[in-house]
């Protein structure tokens, strides 16, 4: 095949006459892979918003759903493809949001070796369309590249401490790799890149069991339900609010920096300070109950973002406190436990 050949680094092909002509000068046609999902979906209502965008959805509905984009089914100027980006798929775009993969470790570990297919396959499909189209790609990368980091915070220049046969390397090392083919697609190819290294974000529309900590807490408070603490509570996470996600995302793919750039809020919180802030927000007569954790969880994570400040004048603006309430609002509605 082709592929194979050892060649000297071309050009990329330039978009075709008709997309670039000053009558559509700024016409956009947008791909989101995992648009159906909890952060593509948000992304999807953000573009939608802009009247030059047509926007194509493929998702193959493992975690995501049609529901999370019911309001633009039918919408002259989106599209919803069942697809898998781990087969070809040939359609003519712009720029292409690559989120397809799972993020919940509940799901990522349930199928690991689909999820290393979804990362690696999919991600090089992505890359030979945005190949042949010359369209720009953005990979949502994770701050799981960081592994159980020695560094803290994190900043890009730091390589990470990843187990590479651990339960959780199918989605770690799936993303590293997924990295590194964007960039050699980049030096060899010339293709245009954008990798955004995202911590973790919470928001409306996550699954209600999915197994991620605000949504496991949120649901436990609402059902009356024990908040389940993994031991031993004192690992810590940096939680982003889902507007603030997308915001950083779509500068990242206006801007010049082909990353990788760090997405996310520096606010750090041990899972027992969440739980607590939760018990207090939500429900304060529920209790909090140590369970037993899972192998490999990082003990520690928090974003450097002195990057994405510079390069993208980013930085998140809604504090945890704030954004707890809007998911709470949002799965009252969807659990029908009314606030008294
Ligand atoms: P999600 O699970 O809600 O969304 C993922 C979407 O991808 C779903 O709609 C799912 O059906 C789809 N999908 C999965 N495998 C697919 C496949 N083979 N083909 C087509 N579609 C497929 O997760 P999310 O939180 O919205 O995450 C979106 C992206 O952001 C993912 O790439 C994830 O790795 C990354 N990310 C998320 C977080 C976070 O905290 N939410 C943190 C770091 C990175
Ligand atoms: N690909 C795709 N859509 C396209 C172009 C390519 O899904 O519009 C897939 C293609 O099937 C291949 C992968 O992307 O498996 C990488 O494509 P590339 O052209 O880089 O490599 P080659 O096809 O030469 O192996
Ligand atoms: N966690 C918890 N209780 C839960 C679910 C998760 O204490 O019900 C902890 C988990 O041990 C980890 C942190 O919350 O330390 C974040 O887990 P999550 O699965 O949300 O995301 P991760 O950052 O591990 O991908």
């Amino acid at each position: 095949a082709s592929s194979d050949k050892q060649t000297s680094p071309k050009p990329p092909p330039s978009p075709s006459p008709l997309r670039n002509s000053k009558f559509c000068q700024s016409n956009m046609r947008i791909l989101i892979s995992g648009g159906a999902g909890f952060i593509g979906s948000h992304l999807v209502d953000k573009l939608m918003e802009n009247e030059k965008n047509e926007v194509i959805v493929a998702d193959n509905y493992f975690t995501g759903s049609k529901d999370n984009l019911k309001k633009w089914i039918g919408h002259p100027r989106f599209e919803l493809i069942r697809h898998d980006v781990t087969e070809p798929l040939l359609i003519e775009v712009d720029q292409i949001y690559h989120l397809a993969c799972p993020a919940s470790p509940i799901f990522y570990k349930y199928n690991p070796v689909k999820t290393i297919k979804t990362n690696v396959i999919g991600t090089l499909n992505m890359l030979g369309l945005a190949k042949r189209v010359g369209a720009r790609i953005l990979l949502t990368s994770t701050s799981e590249v960081y592994g159980d980091p020695l560094i803290h915070p994190q900043p890009e220049s730091y390589w990470g401490n990843v187990n590479p046969i651990g339960v959780r390397s199918c989605y770690d090392e799936g993303k590293r790799v997924a990295e590194t083919l964007m960039f050699d697609y980049h030096r060899q190819h010339g293709i245009e890149i954008r990798i955004a290294r995202i911590f973790n974000t919470y928001g409306p529309r996550m699954n209600i069991d999915d197994g991620r900590v605000v949504s496991n807490f949120i649901a436990q408070a609402l059902r009356g339900e024990a908040l389940t603490v993994q031991k031993p509570g004192t690992q810590t996470r940096s939680f982003c609010y889902v507007s603030d996600m997308v915001d950083g995302l779509m500068r990242l793919m206006e801007g010049d920096d082909t990353g990788p750039i760090n997405i996310g809020n520096p606010g750090e919180f041990t899972m027992v300070e969440l739980a607590e802030t939760v018990k207090e927000l939500i429900n304060p007569s529920i209790e909090i109950k140590m369970v037993e954790n899972t192998p490999d969880d990082p003990r520690q994570r928090k974003p450097d973002i002195t990057k994405a400040k510079e390069v993208l004048g980013w930085e998140p603006k809604v504090k945890l406190r704030e954004g707890l309430p809007l998911m709470e609002e949002d799965f009252r509605l969807r659990l029908g436990v009314l606030k008294n």
